[in-house]
């Protein structure tokens, strides 16, 4: 007798979802489930039928491989009576756990292969940085209160010369197999072991100092290396560095959330440090050097005469470093030029004086009339 199709055995299309594959297999697998029918030998072939197709469907791999190459890709072209999944009773029992869930009972219903390795939960830390840290990258110590492995008993749990005893629950395999009863009949479900929590194996004595956990709460001095260019609100997670794993698990990462404190005078712009700069009446008009603050002390800048308010100077690879590329950004000065609020007499009769100066009357180029002109000026 050949193999039948699995699609048609699950009596689903070939493009069925996944979620579709499993409703489907549980359909079929609570109709023909041997429970329910006992003593028939025909049911129970078709569960085993529907086990093995829904073994092959639900798995991604092993669906294309069967959709290209037929029963032959999945390596099982044998009758149906050979069962060449070589899927046995306990085996189509043992995935009931991952497809029907807490359904049948509640167990929480995972089932577990193999022993659980604790895993240390993440550390997460705040650093505060200013720019020029930023710029340069920093290496910063940080104090932390975290679990670390206990020293008494190297991490263990368990209190000097006390060996571990295998689990009496379940014999050392961190899994339980437990037998229900349900409206069907009998099902069975596996689920992480509630004795060992999984680990398969339990201290006779606990250590004194951790009770058994095999970690203990203690203040920890951490190197942190800051690559530069980090921005407000990045995070970065360095692996290995979180809390420690309860006996002698493995420890999670610690994630470092950047915050960036406010320079008084310069302000950031991606990349781009933004400043700006105030000069006066006179030296817009005559001209003049001036010092403007930078990431690492002043910098010089030239103000040409005739300089109108709204000039961008730009100070080249005077910004910040890119963290995930070559070169810096720069340093874009915003030159306004300050208008007096308040006038003596004498500054009044010059200003005055001055009024009708031709010099002195508005007469910009079509570059300095043009809003977008000047916006190009800005991004160039
Ligand atoms: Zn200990
Ligand atoms: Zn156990």
């Amino acid at each position: 007798m050949a193999k039948r199709d699995y699609y048609e055995i699950l009596e689903v299309d070939r493009n069925a979802s996944e979620t579709d594959i499993k409703k489907a297999y549980r359909k079929m697998a609570l109709k023909f489930h041997p429970d329910k029918n006992p003593d028939d030998k025909k049911a129970e072939d078709m569960f085993k039928e529907a086990a093995e197709a829904y073994e092959v469907l639900s798995n991604q791999d092993k669906r294309a491989r069967y959709d290209r190459y037929g029963h032959e890709g999945v390596g099982g072209a044998s009758g149906a009576g050979g069962f060449g999944g070589g899927m046995s009773m306990d085996d189509i029992f043992s995935q009931f756990g991952d497809i029907f869930g807490g359904a049948f009972g509640g167990f929480g219903g995972q089932s577990q292969r193999g022993r659980r390795v604790n895993k240390g939960s993440n550390l997460r830390v705040k650093v505060r940085l200013n720019l020029q840290e930023i710029a340069l990258g920093v290496e910063k110590k940080i104090k932390v209160n975290k679990y670390v492995s206990c020293k008494h008993c190297s991490g263990t749990g368990a209190e000097s010369g006390t060996a571990y005893s295998t689990c009496s629950s379940c014999h050392g395999s961190g899994h339980v197999t437990r037998v229900t009863n349900t409206f069907l009949g009998q099902m069975q479900t596996t689920s992480t072991c509630p004795t060992c929590g999984g680990e398969g194996r339990s201290i006779t004595r606990q250590c004194v100092d951790c009770h058994g956990n095999g970690i203990v709460r203690e203040e920890d001095i951490i190197t942190l290396n800051i690559p530069a260019g980090v921005a407000e609100g990045m995070q970065l997670s360095v692996s290995g560095k979180g809390n420690a794993g309860a006996r002698s698990g493995v420890p999670g990462d610690l994630i470092v959330l950047v915050e960036e404190e406010k320079h008084p005078e310069l302000e950031r712009d991606g990349n781009n440090l933004l400043h700006n700069l105030f000069i006066s009446i006179v030296d817009a008009a005559i001209g003049t050097q001036i010092e403007v603050p930078t990431i690492d002390g002043k910098a010089r800048l030239k103000i040409s005469p005739g300089t109108q308010p709204g000039k961008i100077l730009r100070l080249k690879g005077k910004g910040l470093p890119s963290i995930n590329s070559y070169g810096n950004g720069d340093l874009l000065v915003n030159v306004n030029v300050w208008i007096p609020k308040e006038l003596n007499k004498e500054e009044k009769r010059i200003l005055e004086s001055l009024k009708d100066a031709d010099n002195f009357k508005p007469n910009p180029t079509a570059a300095e009339r043009s809003y977008f002109d000047r916006m190009k000026e800005f991004f160039s």
